[in-house]
């Protein structure tokens, strides 16, 4: 049986929309699983920071993943290490980049639990790394997105991906509990 130039057009339209929609879905699958996975690397960034909050430091996390593997992890410590370059991205960067090697962190992200600092943002844009994904926001230090934002600034030679607010509630709830703790500490003694 032939089919006429109209039905041929139809059967032609039909399997670009079956197509589209295929790609559709595949685009939508592959967005939930990056999504499950950066809450599952928030969750061992925010197990970070809860290791800097027993050692009385502000809590905050940070791990960087390559390959769907941590190869850095870091918690703030400046106080105990009396070191005020001892955030959590700076260490976790220091040991992914031994780790892997290089002083660029290509095909990596970096999780935190707070948006980073000047220093820090600048040392992401220094590691090249490519892809951010952070908890909750700082308003009163933040420099990606909150005061300035160094991380997609197109004047700089490197821009990063950037997605906020990934467990942002969790994230803001250990920074808040350990502020409370301090004030109830203070109002003991
Ligand atoms: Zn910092």
């Amino acid at each position: 049986m032939k089919m006429t130039r109209q039905e041929r057009y139809e059967q032609r339209q039909q399997l670009k929309a079956q197509r589209e929609e295929a790609a559709r879905i595949a685009a939508e699958e592959e967005k939930q699983k990056q999504e499950r996975q950066d809450i599952r690397f928030m969750r061992q960034a925010i197990t970070q920071a809860k290791r800097a909050s027993r050692i009385g430091e502000v809590p905050i996390g940070c791990v960087i993943v390559r390959d769907g593997k941590v190869i850095g992890r870091g918690c703030n410590r400046r106080n105990t290490d009396r070191n005020p370059l001892a955030h959590a991205e700076i260490t976790a960067i220091r040991r992914a980049s031994k780790a892997l090697g290089d002083w660029r962190l290509e095909n990596c992200t970096l999780y935190v639990t707070l948006e980073p600092c000047q220093m820090c943002a600048g040392a992401i844009v220094q590691a090249r790394i490519p892809r951010v994904v952070m908890g909750a926001m700082n308003p009163k230090a933040g420099c990606a997105g909150s005061i300035v934002n160094l991380l997609e600034m197109k004047e700089f030679n490197h821009q990063v991906e950037v997605v906020r607010g990934v467990c942002g509630q969790e994230c803001s709830q250990v920074l808040s509990g350990f502020f409370l703790g301090l004030r109830k500490n203070k109002e003991q003694k």
